[in-house]
């Protein structure tokens, strides 16, 4: 697949396109630098944390957790809204969690829902601001997975954590009605004192995996005491994102700045209403003059050759030109599209 002469791309959208560019070398550099980090925090903590989160640009999870890169598995979607009705997510899940039982390791799953304590409206346009519905949708998806695998051999411990995006601090839901909010914790707080408050809360997991939950929650606390310092300003924590992107899973790893993107997974059947929503978010933000990308993606790698996953990175570029078509055609003139292959392994992008 040749390379994009991205000299050719329209004077408007270019600085957009080299800021991609730029997005994906910085986080190449930084996860390459990662990687001895990486290895050795799998190794002391085996436990697979997967992390279901709303497609809203605004939650990057591993930094609120101050993980290396590539530590966790994401998934997106509209409002964190999954189901494992969805044939493609039941297959992705059920092909992860087995791969992880043959290694003789644990999954956690934690599904998210996000919310602003200072303005509803920063909370989850997905759920259109309603925080109670958030947190219904979320422990409905949390006993869907734990109903699936039952009666499977499989270590999948499924949990609720809500996300404060003022400040980014994590709340743990137990599902009994009982929550550790990290915003209230004394940023001293000792490693051992997070132990015992997770063993109180979660019952019903095993200790080996709320300890390799601990490191997260540990970071949590100090990256929230750093936002509580900053006094960052209100527009920060506003939606200003310039790229709307679709496909596969793993294929926007490296797209890792805060605030840049909206991102529809690949798994939700009726792809068109999560497309629709991260435009309607755009429009919202948008005044005469913004520019923004609209970008399809697939990662490849093993079994995944290029040539292979191409016709998905059409067919997304399709889907979003289509749907913007249909119902915000006035944003036609003000974006372009971008292709891209993705490889698997270092994250590096190829504009196609
Ligand atoms: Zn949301």
């Amino acid at each position: 697949m040749q390379r994009k002469d991205i000299s050719k791309i329209p004077a408007e959208f270019l600085p957009l396109v080299k800021q991609v560019i730029t997005i994906n070398q910085d986080y190449c550099r930084e996860f390459r630098r990662q990687a001895q980090r990486l290895n050795a925090e799998i190794l002391k903590h085996p436990t697979k944390i997967l992390v279901f989160k709303c497609m809203d640009g605004r939650i990057l999870f591993s930094s609120f957790t101050e993980t290396p890169l590539g530590y966790l598995r994401n998934f997106r979607n509209l409002g964190g809204q999954f189901n494992m009705g969805w044939k493609g997510l039941k297959e992705a899940l059920t092909g992860t969690v087995q791969k992880l039982h043959d290694e003789g390791r644990g999954c956690l799953a934690i599904v998210t829902y996000h919310y602003s304590k200072g303005d509803i409206k920063r909370g989850c346009a997905g759920y259109k601001y309603d925080v109670k519905a958030s947190i219904d949708g979320a422990m409905q998806f949390k006993k869907q997975i734990k109903d699936a695998y039952r009666e499977l051999p499989y270590h999948i411990f499924p949990i609720v954590v809500g996300i404060e995006t003022d400040e980014e601090s994590l709340k743990l839901h137990n599902g009994n009605g009982e929550f550790f909010d990290l915003a209230t914790v004394d940023p001293d707080i000792t490693d051992d004192e997070m132990f015992d408050k997770l063993l109180a809360l979660y019952e019903y997991i095993p200790g080996s995996v709320l300890a390799d939950l601990n490191p997260l929650l540990m970071g949590n606390v100090r990256h929230t005491n750093k936002i509580k310092l900053s006094n960052r300003p209100i527009a920060e924590m506003e939606h200003g994102e310039w790229l709307v992107g679709a496909g596969g899973a793993t294929a926007y790893e490296w797209l890792h700045v805060p605030n840049a993107a909206l991102l529809v997974g690949q798994y939700n059947p009726n792809i068109e209403r999560p497309i629709a929503e991260a435009l309607h978010v755009i429009k919202n933000g948008w005044h005469p003059g913004k520019k923004f990308l609209y970008m399809s993606a697939a990662s490849y790698g093993g079994n995944n050759h290029p040539s292979l996953v191409m016709p998905e990175v059409r067919y997304y570029s399709r889907i979003i030109h289509e749907t913007a078509e249909k119902f915000f055609p006035e944003l036609l003139p003000d974006m372009y599209p971008v292709r891209a292959l993705v490889d698997a392994y270092t994250q590096e992008l190829k504009i196609v």
